[in-house]
Protein backbone atom coordinates (compact mmCIF):
# COMPACT_ATOMS: atom_id res chain seq x y z
CA UNK A 1 0.00 0.00 0.00
CA UNK A 2 2.61 2.60 1.02
CA UNK A 3 5.16 1.27 -2.21
CA UNK A 4 2.38 2.06 -4.43
CA UNK A 5 1.45 5.41 -2.75
CA UNK A 6 5.40 6.56 -2.92
CA UNK A 7 5.08 5.40 -6.77
CA UNK A 8 1.84 7.15 -7.23
CA UNK A 9 3.26 10.78 -5.60
CA UNK A 10 6.22 10.00 -7.92
CA UNK A 11 4.79 9.33 -11.30
CA UNK A 12 2.47 12.65 -10.07
CA UNK A 13 5.60 14.57 -9.87
CA UNK A 14 7.45 13.64 -12.80
CA UNK A 15 4.72 14.48 -14.89
CA UNK A 16 4.58 18.17 -12.87
CA UNK A 17 8.31 18.68 -13.46
CA UNK A 18 7.97 17.74 -17.27
CA UNK A 19 5.53 20.14 -17.40
CA UNK A 20 7.58 23.28 -16.41
CA UNK A 21 11.04 23.87 -15.31
CA UNK A 22 10.26 25.65 -12.21
CA UNK A 23 9.33 22.70 -10.19
CA UNK A 24 11.83 20.40 -11.32
CA UNK A 25 14.47 18.75 -9.02
CA UNK A 26 17.27 21.30 -7.99
CA UNK A 27 20.26 21.74 -5.85
CA UNK A 28 21.25 19.45 -3.42
CA UNK A 29 21.33 21.70 -0.78
CA UNK A 30 17.28 21.58 -0.87
CA UNK A 31 16.51 25.38 -2.13
CA UNK A 32 15.43 24.48 -4.91
CA UNK A 33 12.66 21.49 -4.49
CA UNK A 34 9.76 22.28 -4.58
CA UNK A 35 7.52 21.24 -1.69
CA UNK A 36 5.70 17.92 -3.11
CA UNK A 37 9.65 16.81 -4.04
CA UNK A 38 10.69 17.43 -0.35
CA UNK A 39 7.70 16.17 0.71
CA UNK A 40 7.92 12.65 -1.44
CA UNK A 41 11.79 12.44 -0.63
CA UNK A 42 11.05 12.51 3.16
CA UNK A 43 8.19 9.63 3.23
CA UNK A 44 10.90 7.55 0.97
CA UNK A 45 13.33 8.58 2.94
CA UNK A 46 11.60 7.71 6.41
CA UNK A 47 10.30 4.21 4.76
CA UNK A 48 13.59 2.85 4.14
CA UNK A 49 17.19 2.24 5.32
CA UNK A 50 17.83 5.76 4.83
CA UNK A 51 15.52 6.68 7.99
CA UNK A 52 17.70 7.02 11.01
CA UNK A 53 20.34 9.11 8.71
CA UNK A 54 17.74 11.43 7.42
CA UNK A 55 16.28 11.75 10.78
CA UNK A 56 19.80 12.99 12.35
CA UNK A 57 19.89 15.31 9.31
CA UNK A 58 16.87 16.86 10.46
CA UNK A 59 18.19 17.65 13.73
CA UNK A 60 20.96 19.00 12.25
CA UNK A 61 23.48 16.14 13.68
CA UNK A 62 24.81 15.81 10.35
CA UNK A 63 28.19 13.76 11.22
CA UNK A 64 26.09 10.78 12.81
CA UNK A 65 23.30 11.39 9.37
CA UNK A 66 26.97 10.63 7.46
CA UNK A 67 27.61 7.51 9.70
CA UNK A 68 24.35 6.21 9.89
CA UNK A 69 23.98 6.21 6.32
CA UNK A 70 23.35 2.26 4.58
CA UNK A 71 26.55 1.05 2.60
CA UNK A 72 26.08 1.91 -0.66
CA UNK A 73 27.57 1.39 -4.04
CA UNK A 74 28.23 3.51 -7.52
CA UNK A 75 25.60 3.55 -10.32
CA UNK A 76 27.43 1.45 -12.91
CA UNK A 77 27.78 -1.06 -9.96
CA UNK A 78 24.45 -1.80 -8.78
CA UNK A 79 23.44 -5.27 -9.29
CA UNK A 80 21.22 -6.71 -11.07
CA UNK A 81 17.36 -6.24 -10.36
CA UNK A 82 14.31 -8.23 -11.17
CA UNK A 83 12.72 -7.04 -14.19
CA UNK A 84 10.04 -5.24 -13.86
CA UNK A 85 7.32 -6.83 -15.83
CA UNK A 86 8.41 -9.53 -13.72
CA UNK A 87 7.83 -7.69 -10.28
CA UNK A 88 4.46 -6.76 -11.52
CA UNK A 89 3.31 -10.37 -11.62
CA UNK A 90 0.72 -11.34 -9.02
CA UNK A 91 2.43 -13.60 -6.17
CA UNK A 92 6.14 -12.34 -7.65
CA UNK A 93 7.34 -10.66 -4.00
CA UNK A 94 6.04 -13.40 -1.74
CA UNK A 95 8.05 -15.95 -3.58
CA UNK A 96 11.35 -13.84 -4.69
CA UNK A 97 13.89 -14.29 -1.89
CA UNK A 98 15.17 -10.85 -3.34
CA UNK A 99 11.92 -8.81 -3.75
CA UNK A 100 10.53 -9.59 -0.72
CA UNK A 101 13.97 -8.59 1.38
CA UNK A 102 14.03 -5.36 -0.52
CA UNK A 103 10.12 -4.67 0.63
CA UNK A 104 11.19 -5.49 4.06
CA UNK A 105 14.01 -2.89 3.87
CA UNK A 106 13.08 -0.39 1.83
CA UNK A 107 9.35 -0.50 1.40
CA UNK A 108 8.98 3.14 0.07
CA UNK A 109 10.73 2.48 -3.10
CA UNK A 110 9.82 -1.18 -3.87
CA UNK A 111 7.46 0.03 -6.35
CA UNK A 112 9.01 2.93 -8.04
CA UNK A 113 10.67 2.42 -11.22
CA UNK A 114 14.73 2.02 -11.59
CA UNK A 115 14.61 1.73 -7.26
CA UNK A 116 17.44 0.74 -6.49
CA UNK A 117 18.83 3.74 -8.94
CA UNK A 118 16.23 6.35 -6.97
CA UNK A 119 17.25 4.65 -3.68
CA UNK A 120 21.10 5.08 -4.73
CA UNK A 121 20.14 8.67 -5.53
CA UNK A 122 18.27 9.85 -2.32
CA UNK A 123 21.44 7.84 0.10
CA UNK A 124 23.75 9.97 -1.98
CA UNK A 125 22.16 13.10 -2.08
CA UNK A 126 21.57 12.75 2.10
CA UNK A 127 25.03 12.30 1.60
CA UNK A 128 25.88 15.19 -0.56
CA UNK A 129 23.88 17.74 2.07
CA UNK A 130 25.02 16.95 5.16
CA UNK A 131 28.45 17.44 3.38
CA UNK A 132 27.67 20.75 2.60
CA UNK A 133 26.04 21.68 5.80
CA UNK A 134 28.78 20.68 7.41
CA UNK A 135 31.08 22.60 5.15
CA UNK A 136 29.09 25.96 5.62
CA UNK A 137 29.52 25.58 9.78
CA UNK A 138 33.27 24.93 9.13
CA UNK A 139 33.03 28.18 6.59
CA UNK A 140 31.67 30.79 9.33
CA UNK A 141 33.00 28.46 12.24
CA UNK A 142 36.74 30.71 12.83
CA UNK A 143 39.81 28.99 12.66
CA UNK A 144 40.90 26.26 9.99
CA UNK A 145 37.11 26.48 9.10
CA UNK A 146 38.62 26.89 5.23
CA UNK A 147 40.30 23.53 5.57
CA UNK A 148 37.73 21.85 7.20
CA UNK A 149 34.65 23.53 4.95
CA UNK A 150 37.34 21.91 1.39
CA UNK A 151 37.10 18.43 3.15
CA UNK A 152 33.52 18.41 2.97
CA UNK A 153 33.30 19.79 -0.55
CA UNK A 154 35.82 17.56 -1.88
CA UNK A 155 33.99 14.39 0.04
CA UNK A 156 30.58 16.04 -1.36
CA UNK A 157 31.97 15.99 -4.96
CA UNK A 158 33.02 12.60 -4.55
CA UNK A 159 30.24 11.15 -3.39
CA UNK A 160 28.07 12.89 -6.01
CA UNK A 161 30.16 10.93 -9.10
CA UNK A 162 28.38 7.91 -7.71
CA UNK A 163 25.12 9.01 -8.52
CA UNK A 164 26.36 11.32 -11.57
CA UNK A 165 25.20 14.27 -10.06
CA UNK A 166 28.98 15.86 -9.54
CA UNK A 167 27.70 18.70 -11.92
CA UNK A 168 24.83 19.87 -9.75
CA UNK A 169 27.17 19.18 -6.63
CA UNK A 170 29.68 21.26 -8.23
CA UNK A 171 26.97 24.05 -8.36
CA UNK A 172 25.82 23.98 -5.01
CA UNK A 173 29.69 24.33 -3.75
CA UNK A 174 29.89 27.32 -6.37
CA UNK A 175 26.97 29.15 -4.80
CA UNK A 176 28.27 28.25 -1.43
CA UNK A 177 31.63 29.56 -2.04
CA UNK A 178 29.94 32.89 -3.93
CA UNK A 179 27.88 33.40 -1.07
CA UNK A 180 30.32 33.36 1.37
CA UNK A 181 32.64 35.90 -0.46
CA UNK A 182 29.93 37.97 -1.00
CA UNK A 183 29.12 37.92 2.58
CA UNK A 184 32.46 39.30 3.64
CA UNK A 185 32.90 41.27 1.16
CA UNK A 186 30.30 43.60 2.85
CA UNK A 187 32.04 43.68 5.85
CA UNK A 188 32.60 47.85 6.49
CA UNK A 189 34.92 48.03 9.44
CA UNK A 190 38.36 47.99 10.28
CA UNK A 191 38.06 44.54 9.49
CA UNK A 192 37.08 44.88 6.14
CA UNK A 193 40.81 43.64 4.75
CA UNK A 194 40.56 41.14 6.74
CA UNK A 195 37.35 39.76 5.87
CA UNK A 196 38.55 40.21 1.79
CA UNK A 197 41.69 38.09 2.37
CA UNK A 198 39.17 34.99 3.78
CA UNK A 199 36.99 35.78 1.06
CA UNK A 200 40.17 35.43 -2.03
CA UNK A 201 41.39 32.46 0.07
CA UNK A 202 38.01 30.92 -0.22
CA UNK A 203 37.56 31.17 -3.85
CA UNK A 204 40.99 30.51 -4.57
CA UNK A 205 40.86 27.53 -2.92
CA UNK A 206 37.36 26.37 -4.41
CA UNK A 207 38.97 27.03 -8.25
CA UNK A 208 40.72 24.18 -8.87
CA UNK A 209 37.96 22.04 -6.72
CA UNK A 210 35.46 23.17 -9.35
CA UNK A 211 37.11 22.96 -12.46
CA UNK A 212 35.65 24.06 -15.61
CA UNK A 213 31.53 24.26 -14.45
CA UNK A 214 33.22 27.28 -11.62
CA UNK A 215 36.07 28.47 -13.28
CA UNK A 216 34.53 31.44 -14.87
CA UNK A 217 32.27 32.81 -12.51
CA UNK A 218 34.90 32.52 -9.74
CA UNK A 219 37.88 33.80 -11.68
CA UNK A 220 35.37 36.78 -12.21
CA UNK A 221 34.67 36.70 -8.31
CA UNK A 222 38.24 36.74 -7.58
CA UNK A 223 38.93 39.40 -9.74
CA UNK A 224 36.23 41.79 -8.41
CA UNK A 225 38.06 40.84 -4.76
CA UNK A 226 41.10 41.67 -5.77
CA UNK A 227 40.33 44.82 -7.52
CA UNK A 228 37.89 45.70 -3.99
CA UNK A 229 41.29 44.67 -1.98
CA UNK A 230 43.72 46.77 -3.79
CA UNK A 231 41.36 50.02 -3.42
CA UNK A 232 40.81 48.94 0.24
CA UNK A 233 44.57 48.44 0.77
CA UNK A 234 45.53 51.81 -1.17
CA UNK A 235 43.00 54.15 -0.20
CA UNK A 236 40.06 52.80 1.83
CA UNK A 237 42.15 51.64 4.69
CA UNK A 238 43.28 54.83 5.51
CA UNK A 239 39.81 55.95 7.05
CA UNK A 240 40.40 53.11 9.81
CA UNK A 241 43.85 54.46 10.62
CA UNK A 242 45.35 51.83 8.41
CA UNK A 243 48.52 52.85 6.60
CA UNK A 244 47.78 52.39 3.30
CA UNK A 245 50.19 49.55 1.28
CA UNK A 246 50.32 50.86 -2.22
CA UNK A 247 52.58 47.80 -3.40
CA UNK A 248 50.05 45.34 -2.12
CA UNK A 249 47.52 47.18 -3.61
CA UNK A 250 49.30 47.74 -6.95
CA UNK A 251 49.84 43.61 -7.44
CA UNK A 252 46.36 43.12 -6.11
CA UNK A 253 44.53 45.66 -8.94
CA UNK A 254 47.43 43.72 -11.63
CA UNK A 255 46.27 40.35 -10.99
CA UNK A 256 41.92 41.59 -10.83
CA UNK A 257 43.20 43.06 -14.33
CA UNK A 258 44.76 39.84 -15.85
CA UNK A 259 41.61 37.82 -14.22
CA UNK A 260 39.48 40.16 -16.03
CA UNK A 261 40.75 43.00 -18.75
CA UNK A 262 37.10 43.74 -19.13
CA UNK A 263 36.95 45.43 -15.40
CA UNK A 264 36.69 49.23 -15.66
CA UNK A 265 37.43 48.90 -11.72
CA UNK A 266 40.33 47.29 -12.22
CA UNK A 267 42.09 48.60 -14.64
CA UNK A 268 41.48 52.32 -13.72
CA UNK A 269 41.89 52.15 -9.78
CA UNK A 270 45.63 50.38 -11.14
CA UNK A 271 46.15 53.51 -13.72
CA UNK A 272 45.32 55.44 -10.40
CA UNK A 273 47.17 53.78 -7.94
CA UNK A 274 50.31 53.68 -10.40
CA UNK A 275 49.57 57.73 -11.03
CA UNK A 276 49.34 58.54 -7.47
CA UNK A 277 52.08 55.91 -6.31
CA UNK A 278 54.43 58.09 -8.32
CA UNK A 279 55.38 60.61 -5.65
CA UNK A 280 55.61 59.15 -1.93
CA UNK A 281 57.11 56.09 -2.69
CA UNK A 282 60.94 56.33 -1.48
CA UNK A 283 63.52 56.14 -4.15
CA UNK A 284 61.16 56.36 -6.95
CA UNK A 285 61.64 59.94 -7.98
CA UNK A 286 63.84 59.39 -11.01
CA UNK A 287 62.62 60.92 -14.37
CA UNK A 288 62.78 57.49 -16.22
CA UNK A 289 60.93 56.06 -13.47
CA UNK A 290 58.26 58.65 -13.60
CA UNK A 291 57.99 58.61 -17.33
CA UNK A 292 58.14 54.24 -17.29
CA UNK A 293 54.62 54.27 -14.83
CA UNK A 294 53.19 57.11 -16.78
CA UNK A 295 53.85 54.91 -19.74
CA UNK A 296 52.02 51.96 -18.39
CA UNK A 297 49.27 54.10 -17.45
CA UNK A 298 48.53 55.25 -21.15
CA UNK A 299 48.73 51.95 -22.15
CA UNK A 300 46.28 50.67 -19.37
CA UNK A 301 43.79 53.43 -20.33
CA UNK A 302 44.31 53.14 -24.26
CA UNK A 303 43.17 49.58 -23.65
CA UNK A 304 40.38 50.67 -21.41
CA UNK A 305 39.38 53.24 -24.19
CA UNK A 306 39.77 50.49 -26.78
CA UNK A 307 36.69 49.15 -25.23
CA UNK A 308 34.99 51.79 -23.95
CA UNK A 309 35.97 55.39 -25.16
CA UNK A 310 33.61 57.50 -23.96
CA UNK A 311 34.18 56.07 -20.00
CA UNK A 312 33.82 59.04 -18.12
CA UNK A 313 36.22 57.39 -15.40
CA UNK A 314 38.66 56.91 -17.69
CA UNK A 315 38.84 60.43 -19.45
CA UNK A 316 39.07 61.28 -15.87
CA UNK A 317 41.62 59.31 -14.85
CA UNK A 318 43.25 59.86 -18.33
CA UNK A 319 42.93 64.09 -17.48
CA UNK A 320 44.48 63.18 -14.21
CA UNK A 321 47.83 61.41 -15.66
CA UNK A 322 48.18 63.62 -18.36
CA UNK A 323 48.42 66.51 -15.56
CA UNK A 324 51.19 64.13 -13.99
CA UNK A 325 53.01 63.61 -17.82
CA UNK A 326 52.91 67.73 -18.47
CA UNK A 327 54.40 69.10 -14.83
CA UNK A 328 57.00 66.07 -15.45
CA UNK A 329 57.48 67.81 -18.75
CA UNK A 330 58.22 71.31 -17.16
CA UNK A 331 59.99 70.47 -14.32
CA UNK A 332 62.88 69.90 -17.32
CA UNK A 333 62.81 72.90 -19.40
CA UNK A 334 64.31 75.73 -18.96
CA UNK A 335 62.53 78.96 -17.10
CA UNK A 336 62.84 80.29 -20.96
CA UNK A 337 60.73 77.86 -22.35
CA UNK A 338 58.50 77.43 -19.34
CA UNK A 339 57.44 81.06 -19.83
CA UNK A 340 57.03 80.67 -23.41
CA UNK A 341 55.16 77.71 -22.23
CA UNK A 342 53.11 79.50 -19.88
CA UNK A 343 52.23 82.59 -22.48
CA UNK A 344 50.44 79.65 -24.58
CA UNK A 345 47.96 78.39 -22.04
CA UNK A 346 45.50 80.62 -22.40
CA UNK A 347 45.24 80.64 -26.32
CA UNK A 348 45.31 77.12 -26.25
CA UNK A 349 42.23 76.60 -23.70
CA UNK A 350 40.21 78.95 -26.07
CA UNK A 351 40.94 77.19 -28.73
CA UNK A 352 40.03 73.52 -27.10
CA UNK A 353 36.82 75.24 -26.92
CA UNK A 354 36.02 75.28 -30.56
CA UNK A 355 35.49 72.03 -32.20
CA UNK A 356 37.50 69.36 -29.93
CA UNK A 357 37.98 66.85 -32.45
CA UNK A 358 39.42 69.25 -34.92
CA UNK A 359 41.97 70.86 -32.56
CA UNK A 360 43.09 67.20 -31.60
CA UNK A 361 44.04 66.67 -35.20
CA UNK A 362 45.94 69.81 -35.91
CA UNK A 363 47.74 69.46 -32.49
CA UNK A 364 49.01 65.67 -33.59
CA UNK A 365 50.14 67.07 -36.59
CA UNK A 366 51.93 69.59 -35.04
CA UNK A 367 53.25 67.38 -33.07
CA UNK A 368 54.47 65.19 -35.60
CA UNK A 369 56.32 67.79 -37.19
CA UNK A 370 58.10 69.13 -34.16
CA UNK A 371 59.00 65.25 -33.31
CA UNK A 372 60.45 64.11 -36.70
CA UNK A 373 61.54 67.11 -38.51
CA UNK A 374 63.00 68.89 -35.31
CA UNK A 375 63.81 65.92 -32.84
CA UNK A 376 61.57 67.92 -30.07
CA UNK A 377 60.35 64.45 -28.65
CA UNK A 378 59.40 66.63 -25.26
CA UNK A 379 57.79 69.39 -26.97
CA UNK A 380 55.96 66.87 -29.06
CA UNK A 381 54.45 65.28 -25.93
CA UNK A 382 53.50 68.92 -24.67
CA UNK A 383 51.40 68.82 -27.91
CA UNK A 384 50.10 65.16 -27.53
CA UNK A 385 49.30 66.15 -24.12
CA UNK A 386 46.88 68.75 -25.03
CA UNK A 387 45.51 66.77 -27.81
CA UNK A 388 44.45 64.22 -26.12
CA UNK A 389 42.83 66.24 -23.45
CA UNK A 390 41.07 67.98 -25.71
CA UNK A 391 39.92 64.58 -27.58
CA UNK A 392 40.55 61.47 -25.30
CA UNK A 393 38.05 59.50 -27.48
CA UNK A 394 40.56 59.94 -30.93
CA UNK A 395 42.39 56.64 -30.66
CA UNK A 396 45.18 57.96 -33.32
CA UNK A 397 45.88 60.95 -30.74
CA UNK A 398 45.85 58.42 -28.15
CA UNK A 399 48.45 56.27 -29.67
CA UNK A 400 50.97 59.21 -30.72
CA UNK A 401 51.23 59.63 -27.38
CA UNK A 402 52.12 56.39 -26.43
CA UNK A 403 54.83 55.91 -28.52
CA UNK A 404 56.52 59.43 -28.32
CA UNK A 405 56.31 58.96 -24.67
CA UNK A 406 58.48 55.69 -25.33
CA UNK A 407 60.85 57.70 -27.64
CA UNK A 408 61.26 60.14 -24.66
CA UNK A 409 61.74 57.34 -22.72
CA UNK A 410 64.23 55.79 -24.87
CA UNK A 411 65.83 59.47 -25.11
CA UNK A 412 66.18 59.59 -21.34
CA UNK A 413 67.91 56.20 -20.69
CA UNK A 414 70.52 56.35 -23.32
CA UNK A 415 73.42 56.97 -21.96
CA UNK A 416 74.44 60.89 -21.65
CA UNK A 417 70.79 61.98 -21.56
ZN1 LIG B 1 11.93 -10.45 -7.51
Amino acid sequence: MLAETVARLDADRTATAAAGPATSAGASDGREYGPGEHTVRAVRCAFSELALSFTLFGHHRFEQALRALPAHTALNDLPPDCPEPDRALPGHTESCPHCREFLRLNPAYACLPQRRARLLQDTVDLAVRARLALARAALTGGDGGLERAYEEWAEAIAVSGRAAMTVRTKMAVLRMVLGRADALSDEDSVRRGSCLDEAISIVERALPLLGPPGRQPLSAKLSELLAVRGVWGGYGCAEYDIRPDMVRAEADLRRALELNPESVYARDNLVRVLVFGLDPRPGTGSRVHKLTVLLEAFRLLHGGLERLPTHARYWETLGDALEDLESLLLGGLSSQRLLDHLVQVPDEVERAQGDAAARARELLEEARRLRDAQGDTAGALHLLARATRAHPSNADVRLELLRTTEQRLNELCEPGA
